[in-house]
């Protein structure tokens, strides 16, 4: 190892930013891991479980956080944000945003005392289907443990309410958003994905019925910490759906839209749908789709939900979705391709299969980082110094996200010593 080569930046603390950063700490390199939430972990802590192995996330994600604690290398900053880079391979210079979180950590938050407070915020970390207090954790396994304030929405009386509630220093409502000034040797990017936004999708009733829902969605109903703590649920009624209906490619490899595939959409669906036939012995789910993407081994994932009499597939975009007004039920307009039938189909609720939309990059970089039409940015070698992993890059599965990882943090380190 190379005793003076400087650190590693990390930007995005998902699955694919973590992984870079355990691999290179833990064969003798800093690192320094930049998250913009106020918590580390990624879309993958939404997920309810995850596929091949069908494990929580907090499997995984226990493992990692005693790495990180464990590892003196990592310095992690959550709710910051890179500023700028500059420099050139071997010897940039960052400026790293934190923002306040006007909690202090000096003495334990619970939640006794953020039901105390009247201000709320949608709870992002379940998709907005409910609030949370203006204090907040972001949820159960927050790496950091910590609440956060969202100063901004938080009104006159509450601000008045914690100074009387909340030992002295407990919160600091003063607290500034300070700029660090690093240098570093090399910098990965794992900066993931959203979901797409299902209001672009009239004519499926993306945001506009209340039954239709998004792939991401289902994960956090079902999720014990999710809106309904654990219950797949129709949102108009609260009562349980029986016969539901997925969209595969909703948005996806449509010009309109996103025009590429996002790879796990298919794994997901076939695991929503295990979900729900957990949950409700006799839901009836039908699912529509253009091709069932799955590969390798994962195709016993599919076989098995064929074998199984409640689940029906459907070769078949849907074109259209209506409401009834009286039942909020969903009549789904559908051309099947192998019967050349049009179908008109009934469903309690409806489950919109959406793609990965890349987060991008809202910093300048030294160095030209080419990105494809859609916004992923192209190859882990495209510019010495700097690589990008997971997500970031393309949509993918875990799987292939930790892999990028792990070749990245390797190229970084090479970076690292380049001039020995
Ligand atoms: C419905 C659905 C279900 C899925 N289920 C599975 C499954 O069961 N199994 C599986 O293997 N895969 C699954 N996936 C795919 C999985 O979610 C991705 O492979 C994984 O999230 C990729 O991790 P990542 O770290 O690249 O990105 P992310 O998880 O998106 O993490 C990126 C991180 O970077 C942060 N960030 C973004 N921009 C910035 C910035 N400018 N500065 C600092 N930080 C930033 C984000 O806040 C986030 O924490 C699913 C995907 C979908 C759509």
């Amino acid at each position: 190892m190379n005793a003076n080569a400087k650190s590693i930046l990390i930007i995005g603390g998902g699955i694919a930013g973590i992984t870079a950063a355990v691999d290179a700490a833990e064969v003798g390199y800093q690192v320094i891991l930049v998250e913009k939430e106020a918590y580390l972990g990624g879309r993958v802590m939404q997920m309810h479980r995850y596929f091949p192995k069908m494990c929580p996330p907090t499997c995984g994600f226990e493992i990692n956080v005693r790495r990180i604690k464990q590892n003196p290398r990592i310095t992690v900053h959550t709710l910051a944000s890179v500023e700028e880079i500059s420099g050139e391979p071997g010897n940039f210079k960052a400026k790293v945003k934190i923002d306040p979180r006007y909690v202090t950590g000096v003495h334990a938050i619970d939640d006794s005392i953020a039901e105390q407070l009247q201000s709320e915020r949608p709870n992002d970390f379940n998709y907005a289907m409910e609030n949370t207090k203006a204090l907040y954790l972001p949820h159960d396994m927050a790496y950091p443990p910590m609440y956060v304030l969202d100063r901004e929405i938080l009104s006159d009386t509450d601000v008045e309410r914690l100074k009387h509630i909340c030992p002295a220093d407990t919160i600091d409502m003063e607290m500034m958003a300070k700029t660090l000034e690093i240098e570093v040797g090399s910098v990965i990017i794992a900066t993931g994905w959203k979901p797409y936004d299902t209001t672009n999708l009239d004519s499926l009733g993306g945001g506009q019925f209340q039954n239709v829902i998004s792939n991401v969605m289902l994960e956090r109903l079902i999720a014990p910490g999710g809106p309904t703590q654990g219950k797949i649920v129709r949102s108009s009624d609260d009562q349980k759906p029986g016969n539901i209906a997925f969209v595969q490619c909703a948005g996806s490899r449509d010009e309109n839209h996103l025009a590429y595939c996002s790879a796990v959409c298919c794994m997901a669906s076939l695991k929503h749908v295990r979900y729900i036939r957990e949950q409700y012995e006799s839901a009836k789910i039908t699912v529509f789709y253009i091709d069932i993407r799955t590969i390798g081994r994962e195709e016993k994932f599919y076989y098995d939900l064929l074998e199984d009499e409640n689940v029906s597939f459907i070769k078949g975009k849907v074109a259209k979705i209506n409401e009834d007004a009286s039942t909020k039920n969903l009549i789904l307009d559908v051309e099947d391709t192998v019967s050349g039938e049009t179908l008109h189909q009934n469903f309690d609720m409806v489950v919109l299969a959406t793609g990965m939309v890349p987060n991008g990059i809202d910093f300048e970089l030294p160095i030209d980082l080419p990105v494809d039409d859609y916004g992923f940015l192209i190859g882990e070698a495209s510019a010495e110094g700097i690589y990008s992993v997971g997500c970031a890059k393309r949509p993918c599965d875990v799987s292939r996200s930790t892999k990028d990882s792990t070749a990245a943090a390797l190229k970084a380190i090479q970076q690292l010593n380049r001039g020995d």
